[in-house]
């Protein structure tokens, strides 16, 4: 099984690094990649559980960046998330946008927590970056210290009830825009494949004449099969895909504890998996010493 989205401690999941690799095996994944929220923080220690474990495994370093596009007519925002697979860490321009984008999150999480003590909620700006631990700072760190405080009964709910894009104390990021992005994952070597691009609940998403623009800008991939999708929408994503000639993926999306979803939940197909590698020049995946030279 191969699943090409996942979580770690160096964002907003709850496994270490280690951790996921363990739990990826023990779900009966041959290939996982890590995609923690704007940053590379977790590739080196998943690197080293790789090269530990006895069965064969691969895998692939990633990059999940916020991103935003902005609608022409002057129309709201629209708040994406960006799949990079197997980008050179070094590459400079991109390094330094993780950078901002990892600062951005500490601001406006900052604000995010001050405007819910204002509202009388009994959670510290100082608890959710110990709960982060040197982590990518996001709202499922805000949702477990309002949890740890009694405010609501799971991370889950605290989405539900003060955290969404629609809540009162919502607040933007300052997200990279797309077509940037795309284009400094492609100079990095990597495969920008965007994900959940149809997740509705989250708030507005893009039209179908939007992907076919990421298309033509060098997106290479589209995340069709994601527990935030319609069976309607997979089946339009898919033949989407087919249309404008990129690859479709599935994956978990997994979180840990802060999410219900579980590994493998969804997959991806090895020919799409093959085609990632192929068209990757930034580095290679990582292999267990059962499946290769690692
Ligand atoms: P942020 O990156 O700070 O904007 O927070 C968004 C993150 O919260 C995404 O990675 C989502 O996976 C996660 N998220 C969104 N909705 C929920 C939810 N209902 N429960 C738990 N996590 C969620
Ligand atoms: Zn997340
Ligand atoms: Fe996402
Ligand atoms: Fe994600």
């Amino acid at each position: 099984m191969i699943d090409l989205h996942a979580h770690s401690t160096a964002s907003d999941g709850t496994d270490t690094p280690t951790e996921l690799i363990a739990n990826a095996v023990a779900a009966g994944i041959q290939t996982l990649a890590i995609t923690d929220h704007d940053t590379t923080g977790g590739w080196d220690e998943a690197a080293a559980a790789v090269c530990r474990l006895d069965s064969a495994f691969t895998l692939i370093p990633g990059t999940e960046f916020s991103c935003v596009h902005q609608p022409s007519g002057g129309a709201k925002r629209i708040g994406l998330h960006l799949l990079g697979y197997l980008f050179d860490p070094e590459s400079e321009a991109l390094k330094s946008e993780r950078a901002r984008l990892r600062q951005s999150r500490l601001g406006r999480g900052q604000a995010i927590v001050e405007a819910l003590i204002a509202a009388g909620y009994p959670i510290s700006w100082q608890r959710v970056v110990q709960i982060a631990d040197g982590g990518s700072v996001g709202r499922p760190h805000i949702g477990q210290a309002l949890h740890e405080a009694g405010v609501v009964s799971s991370v889950n709910d605290a989405f539900t009830e003060l955290l969404s894009n629609s809540s009162p104390y919502y607040l933007p990021k300052q997200d990279m825009p797309v077509l940037q992005a795309i284009q400094l994952i492609r100079q990095a070597g990597g495969v920008p494949v965007i994900a959940h691009p149809w997740a509705r609940k989250r708030g507005t998403v893009i039209d179908e004449q939007t992907l076919a623009e990421l298309a033509q800008a060098g997106m290479l991939g589209i995340e069709v099969d994601h527990a935030d999708h319609s069976g309607a929408d997979r089946a339009r994503l898919r033949a989407l895909a087919h249309e404008l000639g990129v690859l479709s993926t599935g994956s978990s999306d997994y979180h840990g504890t802060h999410k219900s979803v579980r590994l493998g939940s969804e997959s991806t197909g090895p020919q799409a998996l093959e085609q990632i590698v192929g068209l990757a020049s930034g580095r290679p995946p990582i292999e267990s010493p059962a499946r290769g030279t690692s």
